[in-house]
C-alpha cells in the first residue's frame, strides 16, 4: 500500500489552478493562431488575434486569462493500492481556497440557488472520483467558465433519432449559443450511459488532448463531421460570424439502455484551462 499524504494533493491544486488560468495550452494557442490564418473575415481574424495577444499578456504578466476564473472540477482516479492520509475533499478545497487566494483569481462559486452568497473562496469544487487498479492519484483538474457551461444541454433521445438527431441537436445548440459561449469553442458530446453518466461523459470529453480521435471509427468520424458543420454555421469567433466557431469537437460514449439515447453537450469556451497531473 503506497502512503501519500493529503498535502500533496492540495499542493498539486493550489499550483495547478493558477498555472491553467495563467497560461493557455500550447497545443490550443496554435490550433487558433491556425484558424487565424485561414479566417478570411477581417473582423473574425482581428478577434482571433485579440484572443491571442491576450493570452499572451496573461502568460507574460502572469495574470487570468478571463475575469471568470471559472469553477474547480476535478476528474479523479485513485489507485486502490493508495492509501490517503488526511481527508481527500478537504485537500482538495484547501488547494482552491490557496490558489484562488495567492493567485488573486476570482472567487466564483456562490452558496445557493436563490441566497447566491459568494463561500468567499472559490469553494467547493466539484470532484468525480473513480478507482482504479495502481497505486497512484491521476488528477483532472480543470477551471470551467460559467458563461460557456450556461449554453450546455443533457437531452434524452430515442434510438430512432440516431446519429443524425445527435447532430442535429448539436448542431442546434451551438447555433442557438451564438456568442454567449465565447466561441471559437470547443464542444465535449457525452453519448449514452443514463442522464447523469451523459453529462460526466461530456464533461470529461473535453479534458481529452486536442489532437486526439475518439478510437472507435463511426465516433472518429462524427468528431470530424461535426467539426465541419458547426464551422459551416458561421457563428464565427464571439459571433461575429466567420468560419472559425469550433476548434474541437470531442465524443466519448457508453453503454446504455436499450429503450434510451441519452446526449449531453458540454461546451467549453476558448479559454480552455486544464492539465492532468500524476501523484
Ligand atoms: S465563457 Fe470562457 S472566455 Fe467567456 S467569460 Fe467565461 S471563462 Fe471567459
Amino acid at each position: 500500500m503506497r502512503e501519500i499524504d493529503a498535502s500533496q494533493i492540495t499542493d498539486v491544486i493550489r499550483e495547478t489552478v493558477i498555472e491553467i488560468n495563467y497560461h493557455l495550452d500550447q497545443s490550443l494557442f496554435q490550433l487558433i493562431q491556425q484558424a487565424k490564418d485561414k479566417e478570411h473575415s477581417e473582423v473574425a481574424s482581428s478577434i482571433l488575434d485579440d484572443i491571442l495577444e491576450n493570452a499572451k499578456i496573461a502568460d507574460t504578466n502572469q495574470a487570468p486569462l478571463c475575469q471568470d476564473t471559472g469553477v474547480v472540477v476535478v476528474f479523479l482516479e485513485i489507485g486502490q493500492d493508495v492509501h490517503i492520509n488526511g481527508n481527500l475533499t478537504d485537500a482538495i478545497n484547501q488547494g482552491v481556497k490557496d490558489g484562488y487566494e495567492k493567485g488573486y483569481l476570482r472567487k466564483s462559486m456562490v452558496n445557493h440557488p436563490f441566497n447566491r452568497q459568494n463561500t468567499g473562496d472559490n469553494t467547493p469544487a466539484i470532484i468525480h472520483t473513480k478507482l482504479v487498479s495502481d497505486d497512484k492519484i491521476k488528477l483532472k483538474i480543470a477551471a470551467k467558465g460559467g458563461g460557456s457551461e450556461n449554453m450546455s444541454v443533457v437531452k434524452m433521445l430515442t434510438p430512432a433519432d440516431g446519429i443524425e438527431g445527435v447532430k442535429q441537436l448539436v448542431l442546434d445548440t451551438v447555433f442557438n449559443a451564438g456568442g454567449k459561449p465565447c466561441p471559437p469553442i470547443i464542444v465535449g458530446l457525452g453519448l449514452g450511459g443514463n442522464f447523469e453518466k451523459s453529462a460526466l461523459l461530456a464533461k470529461e470529453a473535453l479534458l481529452r488532448e486536442l489532437d486526439d480521435s475518439n478510437p472507435d471509427p463511426t465516433l472518429k468520424q462524427l468528431e470530424q463531421d461535426l467539426l465541419k458543420e458547426i464551422n459551416a454555421l458561421g457563428v464565427g469567433p464571439m459571433g461575429v460570424g466567420g468560419e472559425t466557431t469550433c476548434l474541437a469537437v470531442k465524443v466519448n460514449a457508453h453503454a446504455m439502455h436499450i429503450a434510451s439515447l441519452p446526449v449531453a453537450i458540454n461546451i467549453q469556451c476558448h479559454s480552455s484551462r486544464h492539465k492532468e497531473v500524476i501523484i
